[in-house]
C-alpha cells in the first residue's frame, strides 16, 4: 500500500515494524499482513472463550459449504493453525453431496473429513446444522459464517419470514457446542487476507450460485462501503458475546 500523495510506504499500524498492506476501513487500522492474520486468529480464540471450550487436543469440526467455499476454507486453515499450537485439530465436515473438485480442495486444508447423513432443521446463523451431531464425535461444530452473514440472516428472517428471529452465535444441540467462530469478522477482512496470502484463487473454488438477492447486494454495498455499519449491527443488536438479538432494539430497527 503506497501513499501517493506522500510517496511513501506506511507502516503496520499494530506492529510498527512492517509496511502496511491493507486499510481496514471500519477501523481506519493500516495493517501487514501479519497482523491482520493474527487479528483475525484473535477473534476467533473470543469466539471459543464465549462458548466456554478451551483446552488442549480439541476436535474441532468446520461445517464446509459449497455455498460458503471461501469462508469454509480459512476457517479449517485458522482453525488448524491455532488448534496445532494445543495439540488439537480441525476436521472438515461434509453434509450430503459436494463436488469432487471441491472435496479435492477441500482435503488440502483438512487431514480428514468426516461424512455426515444429511442437515436436519435447525439452523444456526440461516445455516441448517447436521441431523445427527453426537454421531460426529467432536468436541465443538464451527460454522463458517461472518458478521456479514450474521446481518444477512437477520434481514432475512425479517424481509421473508416477517418475524424476527433470534440470530444466534452458538447454540448447545444434541450435547455439542456449535458456534460461529468468524462472527466478529467481516468478510472482507478474510477476503483481503486470503488475497494477501495468495490463496484467493484456490479458496475462491465454489460452485455457480443462485445470483444475488437484494439483500446479497445490500449486505455487499455495506461491507464495501460503509462497513463500519456491521459493528454498529452487532454491538446495536446483541447484548455481548455470543448472546441472543434484544427484542427492544429489533422493535426499534423495525
Ligand atoms: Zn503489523
Amino acid at each position: 500500500m503506497i501513499d501517493e500523495a506522500e510517496g511513501w510506504e506506511p507502516l503496520c499500524t499494530r506492529c510498527s515494524r512492517r509496511p502496511a498492506v491493507y486499510l481496514r476501513r471500519h477501523s481506519g487500522e493500516k495493517l501487514c499482513l501479519g497482523c491482520l492474520y493474527r487479528s483475525i486468529a484473535k477473534e476467533i480464540k473470543r469466539a471459543f472463550s464465549s462458548v466456554r471450550t478451551t483446552g488442549p487436543g480439541l476436535k474441532v469440526g468446520v461445517l464446509v459449504s459449497e455455498n460458503l467455499a471461501l469462508e469454509s476454507l480459512l476457517l479449517l486453515k485458522l482453525l488448524n493453525d491455532i488448534e496445532k499450537s494445543y495439540s488439537g485439530l480441525a476436521l472438515a465436515v461434509v453434509c450430503g453431496e459436494i463436488s469432487d473438485s471441491y472435496l479435492a480442495v477441500v482435503r488440502r486444508y483438512s487431514r480428514d473429513v468426516v461424512p455426515c447423513p444429511g442437515l436436519g432443521s435447525v439452523e444456526l446463523a440461516c445455516v441448517k446444522l447436521p441431523k445427527d451431531l453426537e454421531g460426529l464425535r467432536l468436541d465443538l461444530l464451527a460454522v463458517p459464517v461472518t458478521l456479514d452473514d450474521l446481518l444477512g440472516c437477520f434481514l432475512r428472517n425479517l424481509v421473508y419470514g416477517y418475524e424476527v428471529r433470534g440470530v444466534h452465535t452458538h447454540i448447545e444441540l444434541q450435547h455439542l457446542k456449535v458456534f460461529a467462530p468468524l462472527y466478529r469478522v467481516p468478510r472482507v477482512d478474510l477476503v483481503a487476507y486470503a488475497f494477501l496470502a495468495e490463496l484467493l484463487d484456490e479458496v475462491s473454488y465454489g460452485k455457480t450460485v443462485s445470483p444475488p438477492d437484494t439483500i446479497d447486494k445490500l449486505i455487499s454495498t455495506i461491507s464495501i462501503k460503509h462497513p463500519e455499519l456491521l459493528f454498529r449491527f452487532l454491538y446495536g443488536t446483541f447484548l455481548g458475546e455470543g448472546k441472543v438479538l434484544r427484542p427492544k432494539t429489533l422493535r426499534y430497527v423495525c
